[in-house]
């Protein structure tokens, strides 16, 4: 959306390098994208902070009314916390209102690409404008009304084409679309502290839906075709195995379907080092994020990959809520949030359930997350143990349960990764 005469004005303010002028309320109808050079280190710091922010935008607007005294005291701290505009009268505000007008612009660019990215950049601006709006004195919102002119001009997807050409910007844009903001768990920090032995009972306690699927799968068919090993493979490098034990537990349950010793040892082995970073490239891969998953690589006939809040029939998903002992009233609030698109909360909402907690207490974004958040609320607290069956069966809150992106880091710069990724699905292309 563009409005002429604010347009105007903004272009004066520029030229005279006036910065107040530039932003004068700490509200913004995004009129003009920025024309300044910013370097791509704070391109991209701006995009994730921004999403990290919509992130909680649309948690709090789905565990809290809008308006409530709880909706705007967490959202106001975490404004605060990414140092967005959040008081309607500060002072010496330039830095973040000029953070709050480049970063809507850059995920506005990143979410303009397919109508799903765009309903859901859309549907959490418009809240996050809101309450902001709401925030105003009335002589401020008067103000600031008066400041807008409200002729109309085209959409931010016409600027596409351009940007697509720069080859900088256009990996880093699709990237953040699918972006995850939060640890990396190609770290592992368990490595070598579970067994093959308990995989089958964590799948049932502490492994998220996509991954207890996944596993289900592979005990009953042997087997499991690109898209899930994957998935799957770098996820269970992620929780903790190690290569020795990924290569004995995948080799284990293939050979009990179609496939030899010997076609293992010569096909799916190499790939599982390449995954570990001992072949090709040596690139140590990273397990994927909801967002991944959620946004890339459907899964079609055969596949059981994917999210199955995302990627499965609202009746099957219902049925397998049904099978995992999901209560009804439980199952119902799932489906809604399934239905409203938020597949993350509705995973979250999974989670309070079989964990039974009240509230989950972070913001889920990875399936490893799930994981490592589960293994603390079923151990107290503890770090993993190896006999999990000395961590008790208190389903008790851990304390410790606290959101994990307070001390993340950003990995969404990782499009080499990315790019690594792409390249070491062709060794898993055997069915
Ligand atoms: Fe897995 Fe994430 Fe979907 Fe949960 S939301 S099922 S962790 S992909």
């Amino acid at each position: 959306m563009e409005f002429s005469s604010s347009r105007a004005r903004l272009k004066q303010a520029r030229l005279a390098g006036d910065r107040r002028e530039l932003y004068p309320h700490s509200l913004q109808f995004y009129l003009e994208p920025p024309t300044e050079n910013i370097s791509l280190v704070e391109f991209e710091s701006f995009a994730v902070d921004r999403l990290r922010l919509l992130k909680v935008v649309e948690n709090l607007g789905v565990s809290y009314a809008r308006g409530s005294e709880q909706y705007k005291t967490k959202l106001q701290s975490e404004l605060r916390k990414l140092k967005f505009p959040y008081k309607a009268l500060a002072e010496d505000d330039y830095d973040a209102r000029r953070k709050d007008h480049i970063s809507h612009f850059i995920l506005r660019l990143a979410y303009c690409q397919s109508e799903d990215l765009r309903r859901w950049f859309l549907q959490q601006e418009m809240d996050l404008l809101r309450y902001r709006f709401n925030e105003l004195t009335d002589s401020l919102r008067q103000k600031f009304l008066e400041y807008v002119n409200l002729s109309f001009e085209a959409l931010t997807a016409r600027s596409l084409p351009s940007i697509q050409s720069d080859e900088r910007l256009q990996p880093l844009l699709n990237h953040l679309s699918h972006s995850y903001v939060g640890p990396d768990y190609s770290v592992q920090k368990n490595t070598g502290k579970i067994s093959l032995e308990q995989i089958d009972s964590l799948s049932v306690k502490s492994f998220p839906l996509c991954m207890r699927q996944l596993h289900k799968a592979l005990r009953d068919n042997h087997h499991l075709r690109h898209g899930g090993r994957m998935q799957y493979g770098l996820f269970l490098k992620g929780i903790g195995l190690t290569l020795e034990q990924a290569l004995e537990f995948w080799k284990k349950e293939f050979i009990r379907g179609k496939v030899d010793a010997d076609k293992f040892d010569k096909g799916y082995a190499y790939s599982i080092r390449h995954s570990y970073g001992k072949e090709g490239r040596r690139t140590d891969y990273t397990p994927y994020s909801c967002m991944k998953i959620i946004m890339s690589n459907p899964p079609s006939q055969g596949d059981y990959h994917g999210c199955p809040f995302r990627h499965s029939d609202p009746e099957l998903l219902k049925q397998r809520l049904q099978l995992y002992k999901v209560p009804l009233s439980g199952i119902t609030q799932i489906l809604e949030l399934v239905k409203g698109m938020h597949y993350q909360l509705a995973c979250q909402k999974y989670f309070e359930l079989t964990h039974d907690v009240d509230d989950i207490g972070f913001s889920l974004n990875h399936p490893n997350q799930y994981f490592t958040e589960s293994q603390k609320v079923l151990s107290g607290g503890r770090e993993l143990k190896k006999e999990l069956g000395n961590s008790g069966n208190s389903q008790q809150r851990s304390n410790t349960q606290e959101s994990m992106n307070s001390s993340c880091t950003p990995t969404s710069s990782n499009t080499t990764a990315d790019a690594e990724l792409e390249g070491l699905a062709a060794y898993f292309t055997e069915d």
